[in-house]
Parts: structure tokens; C-alpha cells; sequence
């Protein structure tokens, strides 16, 4: 796919490559203005939403309603814990070859798919106050 990027479109996508995990808005916002390259945080939610249409980003929602973006080329599942919020990676995807079925039968293009476990973890087990 040959998207054409504006500068500031360039600038969010070279620290989406940059970065190995999936970060929000207001972190990548932050992020920009770190690296000396300050955008305004609506040039970045307005980028972030060109890229979920053209299937260049994914959003993940955390528990907390929060979203996290990265590049679609990062295909991680994770694990979350509903007491504490934390988030464990699973190295591990059970569905790509159903996501190949469907675009065959359904004659789509499909950029992503999700999904998440919720649960809670060991901390929170051992520390279940009941
Ligand atoms: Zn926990
Ligand atoms: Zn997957």
C-alpha cells in the first residue's frame, strides 16, 4: 500500500515504528514533543484517525476506556487484569489463519483483528482481600 503521509502524518508514523508497544494519544503527544518535534494534540488524534481508516494503526481499548495505538505489523494479544489494570503480552496468535479463511470467503480486505483476555492475575489472586 503507498499511502502519502502530510509531515506531520510522517512524524507520528516514524515514532509508531519506533516504539515496540502500543501507546495513547496524549503519550504519543508527549512523545513528539520529547523527540523536539511538537505537534498539537489534535493534529495527533485527527492523524490516528486517518490511519484507523486506512489501515495503517489499530486502536486497543484498556479496561480503563483508554485508547492504545500502534502500527497494524504488530500483531500482540494480550492479557489484562481487571483488578489492577495491568497488561500481560501472549506471543501467540490463534487466529491468523482464520483471518486468511475469511478474507477468502468473504472477499475481504481485512487489516486486523482483536483480541483480549480479561481475567485476574497472580498478584491479584494472592492479594484477594475476601
Ligand atoms: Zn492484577
Ligand atoms: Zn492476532
Amino acid at each position: 500500500m503507498k499511502a502519502k503521509y502530510t509531515r506531520s502524518q510522517a512524524q507520528i508514523i516514524q515514532v509508531l515504528k519506533s516504539l515496540n508497544y502500543a501507546i495513547s494519544a496524549q503519550n504519543l503527544y508527549a512523545e513528539l514533543k520529547d523527540r523536539d518535534q511538537p505537534l498539537g494534540l489534535a493534529t495527533v488524534y485527527r492523524a490516528l484517525e486517518a490511519f484507523k481508516t486506512q489501515g495503517t494503526v489499530k486502536a486497543r481499548i484498556l479496561t480503563s476506556g483508554e485508547a492504545l495505538y500502534s502500527l497494524i505489523s504488530h500483531d500482540h494479544h494480550h492479557i489484562n487484569c481487571v483488578s489492577c489494570g495491568q497488561s500481560f503480552v501472549i506471543n501467540e496468535c490463534p487466529v491468523h489463519d482464520l483471518e486468511e479463511r475469511l478474507e477468502q470467503t468473504h472477499h475481504f480486505q481485512i487489516y486486523y483483528h482483536t483480541l483480549e483476555f480479561f481475567g485476574r492475575c497472580p498478584q491479584c489472586q494472592d492479594n484477594q482481600v475476601q
